[in-house]
């Protein structure tokens, strides 16, 4: 029998589901969702018995909802593929999420379908719209009766998931009400990405490097997300929330927790959960004293990227000229446990910066002998987990230069998926729906650790306002505020370079 964490892969009826997507005729569902179940349609074996509602307040019917699928899709088909089937398979519902009404006749399409396709009354609702409508939609549901079904109940959401803890505990309560905590699945979309999945691998299946794993041989810990693009026509949403609730609440304090966390007993999702959790929960918290040696916070100017100039954040549409969001963050971490105690874990993120890329950077302690390589240029050890737009692993080492005495140079050992003969570059979306739709939540934030992020968002906004952290400003194409490297050089550390894959 085939297994993966506790899951019966040949036992087919699991995996047939309706899928009720809330939010169907918006941007996410078109140009993440369709693709991926596309991809999923086309490439597993198990995930062929499905019907798909979409559920949106435009006045669609059914073809026009197909053409619109046909048009997501359409990218990813390749010559000679028969769409037909899979099309047949999607149906539209008009629907005003506020109306409890309208749910009657949702429940009824789910019905027939479920009928027409033998789904065993499964149900996977996605909700791919704003979180202000999560806690009205999951009550209809229930209401409705729609989430009563004699086949397994799923619910999807996006984040952001609350604004603070507070938000994050009531909207949790909403969903809980009607929803199991493993029926919930919070997406994450950096937890589908391929070489996030591969941190467990690489620290668990390979011994050398879980061995030195700890603060005796690591010197410290760096974990970058920046981007090039500005806030584009997110500036609603992003002025109000900014980098460190956008970005640091969630993805980045997963690399951290899946960076710093102990081994679970095993590799079970529950187990990881776990110690995600224990890894969160160590994380020392920021305060009025500490918040100016831990946090920059920053917004950009006006720059050049790509040979273009580019607007500051204050004057980009849709932001106000007194904004003070931060479009930056950078922070100092520290994880009071016997492992990292006095290693510190830096994170940035930022828009409109020089390099595009997602990187985790371990950098180990110096040997002992550096000093008797008189002259040479000798350099930290390296283990760089390159997550995006290169998705591999470096390694960094000193090794003899050629044809002279004890002279040392700087190497690359270098890993590349794309090198791979089965490299299929599947997207974060593909990976995590395909999860979903077996009931795998392992690479789903769980509540607690949701709930921590957000304790430790909580306590660097508190902290900043009580202080009156000034927003600092970086040029737009650079790296980020000189106050960033600052942070590390009080330290004797500094920022290693990105995108520096062979
Ligand atoms: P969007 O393009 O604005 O789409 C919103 C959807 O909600 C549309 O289908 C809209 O359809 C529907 N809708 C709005 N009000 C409704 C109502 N009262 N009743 C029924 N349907 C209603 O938003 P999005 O970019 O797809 O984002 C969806 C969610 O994904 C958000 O939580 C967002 O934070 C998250 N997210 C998005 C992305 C992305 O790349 N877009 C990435 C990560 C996370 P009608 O206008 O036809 O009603």
């Amino acid at each position: 029998m085939k297994m993966k964490r506790g899951i019966d892969m040949t036992d087919d009826s699991n995996t047939k589901a309706a899928m009720i997507l809330f939010g169907a005729t918006g941007d996410l569902a078109k140009r993440k969702l369709y693709p991926a179940l596309y991809n999923i349609y086309r490439n597993s074996q198990e995930f062929h018995d499905f019907a798909v509602i979409g559920a949106a307040r435009r006045p669609w019917d059914h073809e026009t909802y197909r053409e619109h699928v046909y048009a997501a899709i359409q990218p990813f088909v390749a010559e000679g593929d028969d769409v037909g089937d899979f099309l047949d398979r999607f149906h539209y519902y008009s629907i005003d999420v506020n109306d409890i009404q309208s749910y009657l006749g949702l429940k009824d399409m789910a019905e027939q379908l479920d009928h027409q396709y033998h789904l065993n009354g499964n149900r996977l609702f996605y909700l791919a719209m704003a979180p202000s409508f999560f806690g009205t939609v999951t009550h209809n549901l229930n209401d409705s009766s729609l989430s009563k079904t004699n086949g397994w109940k799923r619910l999807v959401i996006e984040k952001p998931f609350g604004h603070d803890l507070t938000s994050a505990q009531q909207l949790n309560q909403e969903i809980r009400h009607v929803f199991a905590e493993e029926e919930i699945y919070r997406i994450d979309h950096y937890l589908g990405k391929e070489m996030i999945q591969n941190i467990q691998v690489l620290r668990f299946a390979n011994p050398i490097f879980e061995y030195m794993w700890n603060n005796r041989y690591i010197s410290n810990v760096q974990i970058t997300t920046s981007e090039h693009v500005g806030v584009g026509e997110r500036a609603g949403y992003y002025d109000k929330t900014g980098a460190l609730m956008d970005m640091v609440q969630n993805h980045v304090l997963q690399m951290v927790a899946l960076t710093a966390m102990e081994p679970p007993s095993r590799l079970d999702t529950e187990d990881i959960r776990d110690e995600k959790v224990k890894a969160l929960r160590s994380i020392r918290p920021v305060n009025a004293d500490n918040v100016h040696d831990h946090i920059v916070r920053a917004q950009y100017t006006s720059g050049t990227i790509d040979d273009q100039v580019v607007p500051g954040y204050r004057d980009e549409d849709g932001v106000s000229h007194t904004s003070t969001t931060d479009t930056y963050i950078a922070g100092k971490l520290y994880i009071d446990n016997f492992r990292w105690s006095g290693v510190p874990f830096y994170i940035r993120t930022g828009k409109r910066l020089a390099e595009k890329s997602t990187e985790i950077v371990v950098e180990f302690k110096d040997s002992p002998m550096t000093h008797d390589f008189k002259g040479s240029d000798i350099r930290p050890n390296l283990l760089v987990i390159h997550v995006q737009p290169d998705e591999g692993i470096s390694l960094k080492l000193n090794a003899k230069k050629f044809s002279t005495s004890n002279e040392t140079m700087p190497v690359t050992m270098d890993f590349s998926s794309h090198g791979l003969d089965e490299y299929r570059a599947s997207d974060a979306y593909e990976r995590l729906l395909y999860d979903c739709i077996r009931g795998d939540s392992t690479n789903f934030t769980r509540w607690d650790e949701v709930a921590l992020s957000w304790e430790y968002v909580d306590s660097v906004i508190k902290a900043w306002n009580e202080v009156n952290l000034p927003v600092k400003e970086y040029e737009a194409g650079s790296m980020g505020p000189s106050e960033a490297d600052q942070l590390l050089a009080k330290s004797g550390h500094k920022w290693w370079p990105l995108n520096q894959m062979n």
